[in-house]
């Protein structure tokens, strides 16, 4: 039997998101449905809604959640009623090359389904007026409830409050995952940071976890780098303020460049400037999600002659069963910040707002808390 649920509709590319009654269908084999109780709002959500990432409308929002679940299809293992659960946004299909090389991040049938906007069967749960509306990375959390197929879904402890967890299965992961998993760790490094909103303070918070020497934070946003420097940073540059970062950076690293760098932001301008103020041989990590249409121009003659190592970070490499249990027990030590991460918490019917205020830059994480239903 199908159930109604309030969820936040994209009707089209461009258009104001708004929160509408829509049809929940059902777990079919191998799915899942989830009580939401906590979802937060990413700006891949933005990027979906301003058509940065371009996926097939109309839409359910949402990728980054937490919740219980309530009931399982045929054949489901890994999960069972009343667990906790965070949303892995990568569900990878455990077959394809990647995922049989220890790289689930980069599986092929997560990437077509996400441009699908469909599970594995082809189908999605939600509908409205008889007419699909479809998934965002087979995940869609912005929702009351959502049916999603099991390899979407982590248990976790059930004493991790849910809104901790569900800005873990995106921003957490990401940032820390481009450290930790990406560039293999932070030890003795003089790390730069470009970009300083959720993500890029995960980046900074792991970098200092992990014993780097120095990070530079950089952001046009003062605002951010006052966060910048509460998650770790050690230096800060204010891009809107400083005429020329590159020479700043160098000046902060006996003139070689930063050993790391990571783009957090998504632009060609700052990943072109990521590659400028990284040393010789150094590394590059684009975490950052720009447009498909957009391109970055480097030195052709630099690229041997500097021989920087510039790589993406797609979900911080995540091995999500194995990774976020992890990053959940380092929270628990006490060495990762999660409940700082969260500046702003919202109803599911605020949600436009959330939106707004994370687009304005207000926000380090905005996390809708589902009321109990
Ligand atoms: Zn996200
Ligand atoms: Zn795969």
């Amino acid at each position: 039997m199908s159930l109604q649920v309030r969820a936040a509709v994209l009707h089209e590319t461009g258009q104001a998101v708004s929160v509408e009654l829509v049809t929940l269908a059902d777990p079919g084999p191998g799915q899942v449905r989830v009580k939401v109780r906590a979802a937060g709002v990413c700006h891949s959500d933005l990027s979906v809604v301003s058509g940065t990432i371009p996926q097939l409308t109309p839409l359910v929002l949402g990728h980054e959640g937490a919740g219980v679940v309530e009931a399982v299809g045929d054949g489901v293992t890994r999960v069972g009623v009343g667990d906790h659960v965070i949303f892995n946004w990568v569900p990878s299909c455990g077959e394809c090359f990647f995922c049989t090389t220890g790289r689930p991040d980069m599986c092929d049938e997560a990437f077509t389904l996400m441009t699908m906007g469909t599970m594995p069967d082809g189908t999605t749960p939600f509908s409205q007026n008889g007419e699909d509306v479809y998934m965002f990375s087979q995940t869609s959390c912005l929702a009351e409830r959502t049916v999603v197929p099991e390899a979407a879904l982590v248990p976790i402890s059930r004493d991790v409050p849910f809104d901790v967890a569900a800005i873990t299965g995106c921003a957490v992961m990401t940032g820390y995952g481009a450290v930790m998993n990406t560039a293999g760790g932070a030890a003795g490094r003089r790390v730069a940071v470009i970009g300083c909103g959720g993500v890029g303070l995960n980046v900074i918070q792991a970098a200092r976890l992990d014993g780097a020497t120095r990070i530079i934070a950089l952001d046009r946003d003062a605002r951010k780098l006052e966060d910048a420097r509460a998650f770790g940073a050690t230096d800060t540059i204010n891009t809107a303020e400083v005429g020329d970062p590159i020479s700043a950076v160098l000046d902060m690293t006996d003139g070689l460049g930063a050993d790391d760098t990571y783009e957090v932001v998504g632009h060609p301008d700052t990943i072109a400037l990521a590659y400028g103020l990284t040393r010789k041989a150094g590394k590059v990590v684009v975490v950052g999600v720009a447009s498909p249409e957009q391109t970055v121009e480097l030195g052709a003659f630099s690229i041997p002659a500097e021989s920087k190592l510039i790589t993406g970070s797609w979900y911080g490499q995540a091995v999500a069963g194995r990774d976020l249990p992890l990053i959940l027990e380092k929270y628990r030590a006490g060495g990762l910040k999660i409940d700082e991460l969260i500046s702003h918490r919202f109803t599911l019917d605020e949600l436009p707002q959330a939106l707004d205020a994370l687009a304005r830059g207000e926000v380090r994480r905005a996390v809708i808390l589902m009321e109990e239903t």
